[in-house]
């Protein structure tokens, strides 16, 4: 066999025109939650009908596409993908490809309200680490962020993952006037337990009820006031998302900052996000995005999801430009987070 021929036995690997390779998808795997953040849903959120959703099935498809594309890391998000039934199946059938090498990392976002049921199976599936959404430890406080949720549930949620063997992570949102004065008592909390501790500055997207303006916490704020208390150490230590970290002398612990509008993480940007529809966006922050349900759906090859794919990749911008409009309160995008995922 001649080289070209041999080439067209694998797929390309994906290149954006910024020589950035892509090897990382997150993956929505429904837009349904059980909780209503309020920084994230309106309290009356309309969900898509579940014959728009892709099935398990081709959901499997698509992300097994993106493997063999070269892609290393998947992360199964939401709204809140451990709601998504059947979930387990498709996590199972996805771990086939980290028996086979073919990736590094399968792992999860979650707001941890089902991992009480989930988290023995998700490790035995392979899964090593994975995130839980938590912004406070009040439990007042929580069931006013997430509209209605649990705080012990959560917790005991978070036992059991790490009961599993199971590496957590903790991202907190700032949010302006409600957890701002916890950030310090959330960081000694996460590190006791051995758990690093990301904290993210809130993005404008979707419209909810709120101002924007009244949620946003510039993260340079919560650093300064951060460091008046901790020591923080900047360190080098990378996940392959966007998070920049420094360890904290004083707890040992590592803490992560995702500043979206104060600093401007896309130079590195090795991702892609696709909908539980098959909409695939190439940047969190801009609204062109490529229809991947249509050709994954049109054949059994993967020829044309491939092809739509490659094209796609053609499209990914530089990066984004998130800007809260001040003067309207408008958000920088119509889409919720819940639809790509965080
Ligand atoms: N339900 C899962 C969870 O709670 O982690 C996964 C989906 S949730 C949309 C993913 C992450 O996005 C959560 O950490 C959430 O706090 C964050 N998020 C949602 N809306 C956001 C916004 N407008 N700005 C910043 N982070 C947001």
């Amino acid at each position: 066999m001649n080289f070209e021929a041999a080439a067209t036995l694998r797929p390309r690997p994906l290149i954006d025109p910024f020589a950035r390779a892509i090897t990382y998808l997150r993956v929505s795997v429904t837009d349904r939650c059980d909780f209503r953040c309020v920084y994230c849903m309106a309290e009356n959120m309309v969900f898509l009908p579940k014959q728009d959703l892709l099935s398990l099935e081709e959901l499997d498809r698509l992300c097994s596409a993106f493997v063999a594309k070269g892609v290393r890391k998947l992360r199964l998000t939401g709204g809140e993908p451990l709601v998504r039934r059947g979930i387990m199946t498709l996590v199972a059938s996805l771990s086939r490809h980290l028996a086979a090498g073919m990736l590094d990392e399968l792992t999860l976002t979650t707001n941890g309200s089902q991992l009480g049921k989930y988290a023995g199976e998700l490790a035995a599936h392979g899964v090593k680490r994975i995130n839980v959404s938590l912004d406070t430890l009040d439990p007042d406080k929580f069931r006013e962020i997430t509209r209605w949720g649990d705080l012990d549930k959560v917790l005991a949620g978070i036992d059991a993952a790490q009961a599993a063997g199971l590496k957590v992570k903790i991202n907190a949102v700032a949010l302006k006037g409600v957890n701002e004065d916890e950030l310090p008592s959330l960081v000694e909390w996460a590190h006791g337990r051995g758990m690093d501790l990301t904290i993210i500055e809130v993005m404008p997207l979707g419209d909810i009820e709120e101002s924007r303006l009244s949620q946003y916490l510039p993260l340079s704020m919560v650093r300064a006031r951060l460091a008046e208390r901790f020591t923080l150490d900047e360190i080098d230590y990378r996940t392959g998302g966007p998070a920049r970290y420094v360890r904290v002398k004083e707890t040992g612990g590592r803490l992560g900052f995702i500043t979206p509008l104060t600093h401007n993480f896309c130079e590195s940007c090795n991702r892609v996000r696709v909908t539980c529809t098959g909409t695939l966006y190439m940047c969190l922050g801009q609204n062109d995005a490529a229809d991947l349900r249509t050709p994954l759906r049109a054949s059994e090859s993967n020829d044309a999801l491939f092809a739509a794919i490659d094209e796609a990749i053609t499209r990914k911008p530089k990066g984004h430009d998130f800007v809260i409009d001040r003067r309207h309160h408008r958000p920088a995008l119509k889409r919720h987070m819940s639809v790509t995922g965080g």
